[in-house]
């Protein structure tokens, strides 16, 4: 079972969760860092990571077969490839090595290339598994080096995958495949604006979710109402404590500071596994 947490806006203790679920799910789990961008389970595993490169396709031009047509600039929308005149111009930073200019070039000028895009990772400590990816500096395609690290799940009960932040690729790629998404997010007007447009996003990609609200006691009732009137269960409330947040600045787990959380963590897990079954009857 896959299980992806996600958030509209970084910031509202999407890791915290992830972390906590996979320490109840123990041996069973395995989590996956799938924010590549800005990966920070491993520090809370603290222990030696195993890394291999990962790489990605990249177009070269052979400027000596181009004549110019333009093909290329037209069908990149990430306006990585600009034909100037008699000149072709490509910008690696921009591009998401999506192939597009190799297959619509008519004359054999563009091929791809091996390009590092990054790393995965894996370490295990006491009970937890983890897998993650650091996208290199400079780099934009954080997308394939997601796909890399999903495509290293084993056979384990609970794949539960920390998703990046916000709405875009990066967010989309890592919650595809899931079979619930919980979305963490705070009551404030900027978690309500955030879980909004995060919640639009998985309609359009018909997936089953559910909220959970961090530091719940903080702020007003508004995520509340808002999800009672679209239908999206509230799944867990996580008190506003400061021997929590002490703890994750001290690179804690969640459990570790406040283990009476664990019993609602693990009726969490069997929440999730129960709508997981409804939806798949
Ligand atoms: S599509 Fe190929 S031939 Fe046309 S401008 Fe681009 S590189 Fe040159
Ligand atoms: S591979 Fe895709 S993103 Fe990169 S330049 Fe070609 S069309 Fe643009």
């Amino acid at each position: 079972m896959k299980i992806a947490v996600a958030s509209g806006k970084g910031g509202t203790g999407k890791t915290t969760v992830s972390l906590a679920l996979a320490s109840v799910a123990g041996t069973d789990a395995l989590l996956m860092d799938c924010d590549v961008e800005e990966p920070n389970c491993h520090l809370f595993i603290s222990t030696e990571q195993q890394r291999e490169k990962v790489y990605g396709l990249m177009p070269v031009i052979d400027k000596a077969l181009c004549t110019s047509c333009g093909k290329c600039g037209k069908i990149c929308q990430f306006n990585a490839i600009a034909v100037l005149g008699d000149n072709v111009l490509l910008f690696p930073e921009l591009c998401h090595g999506c192939g597009g200019c190799v297959r619509v070039c008519p004359t054999g000028a563009l091929k791809e290339v091996d390009k590092e895009i990054g790393e995965i990772g894996g370490c295990r400590k006491d009970d937890l598994s983890l897998i993650d990816g650091h996208l290199s500096i400079g780099q934009a395609m954080s997308p394939p080096l997601i796909r890399a690290v999903k495509n290293h799940g084993g056979k384990e009960k609970y794949i539960i995958v920390d998703c990046p932040p916000g709405t875009s690729c990066p967010m989309v790629t890592a919650v595809r495949d899931a079979d619930f998404v919980l979305l963490v997010t705070e009551p404030t007007p900027f978690g309500l604006h955030d879980l909004t447009l995060a919640v639009d996003t998985l309609r359009e990609l018909k997936l089953p979710m559910g909220v959970i609200i961090n530091r719940a006691d903080s702020g007003d009732d508004k995520v509340k109402a808002y999800c009672k009137a679209e239908g999206i269960p509230v799944m867990l409330e996580i008190p506003h404590r400061r021997d929590i947040a002490t703890a994750y600045s001290r690179g804690e787990i969640m459990l570790q500071a406040a283990p009476e959380l664990s019993l609602m963590f693990r009726k969490l897990l069997k929440d999730v596994e129960n709508r997981v079954s409804e939806v798949k009857k």
